[in-house]
């Protein structure tokens, strides 16, 4: 024998578990398009690789031979000139988001070798500067080297990222320092600009995917909001960390902590002892 309240009981639990399924299946339906979204950005930057690639080479070698001939009009070496640099830009954004896509899916790994981190920076800091106009690369460091265990090229990359943000970000020219140390058990590398620097409230947010800061205004200074991201999951694979102190209007230092190389016969792992990224970080 029902009642007419078990009859509203009935009905109350009734719509509760039919928007309990509703819900979870709108929550699928949300992630779906979430995979389909990283698929997609995963098979396009893939697809735009290979043809950029080949553009990216002869652009190169069409500037080399552009700058050899005396006879060609400035205006016609400033365009070619124009045509690498961009090349060049769009190789990187399309390399950022393949990155992306990589650590989406857990599979952003690194290959461990040991090198001197010392050399690397010294390399990178001769191989900007003569790209750079209005800003001066000052590279500080003693001569000792210091040995690390990691990837040579993916810690180039972040490097690389870390100098070009901090020219991007100083408008106006200037300075940008690039230190190499050894701090007691570990090793660090620094950049520090003097350009426009981070709002406080900016700062907890900038390695999360997609952000910019609140003082970048429109397209005044272009970017995509991946490179600090893709720097701290490359830090992070190494067992190190990164760090950024910065004032408005007056300058940021990013800093990259790696654990050194430790002094023993142990072989070395490709990978090994790795955490591999989570996927939704
Ligand atoms: P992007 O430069 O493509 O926007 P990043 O992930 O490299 O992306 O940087 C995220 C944000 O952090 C930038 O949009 C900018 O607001 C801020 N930022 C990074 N480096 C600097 C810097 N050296 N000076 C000032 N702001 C910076």
């Amino acid at each position: 024998q029902y009642t007419a309240e078990d009859v509203t009981l009935a009905e109350e639990v009734a719509q509760r578990a039919a928007l309990a399924l509703d819900n979870a299946r709108l929550y699928q339906e949300a992630r779906d398009a979430i995979a389909l979204r990283d698929q997609f950005l995963s098979i396009a930057a893939h697809e735009l690789k290979t043809p950029l690639t080949v553009l990216l080479g002869n652009a190169q070698a069409m500037e080399r031979r552009a700058r050899r001939d005396e006879q060609l009009p400035e205006r016609e070496l400033r365009a070619v000139h124009l045509i690498h640099e961009q090349a060049r830009r769009l190789s990187r954004m399309i390399a950022a988001l393949l990155d992306i896509s990589r650590l989406e899916q857990g599979k952003l790994s690194i290959e461990r070798g040991r090198f001197d981190l010392q050399a690397l920076v010294r390399r990178v800091v001769d191989e900007v500067q003569p790209g750079l106009t209005a800003h001066t690369v000052e590279y500080l460091a003693s001569d000792e080297p210091i040995i690390v265990e990691g990837d040579e090229l993916r810690l180039e990359q972040v490097l690389q990222n870390l100098i070009g943000n901090a020219v991007k970000y100083s408008v106006q020219g200037g300075v940008v320092q690039v230190q190499v140390a050894r701090q007691a058990d570990r090793a660090y590398m620094s950049v520090t600009d003097h350009g426009m620097g981070i709002p406080a409230e900016d700062i907890p947010h900038l390695f999360e995917r997609y952000y910019r800061a609140s003082n970048i205004h429109g397209d005044q200074i272009t970017g995509m909001g991946i490179g600090l991201y893709i720097v701290k999951e490359i830090v992070t694979l190494h067992g190190g960390s990164v760090d950024v102190a910065s004032e408005l209007g007056t300058g940021s230092t990013f800093t990259v902590y790696l654990p050194l190389r430790h002094n023993t016969d142990e072989t070395m792992q490709q990978g090994g002892g790795v955490d591999t990224p989570s996927s939704n970080p």
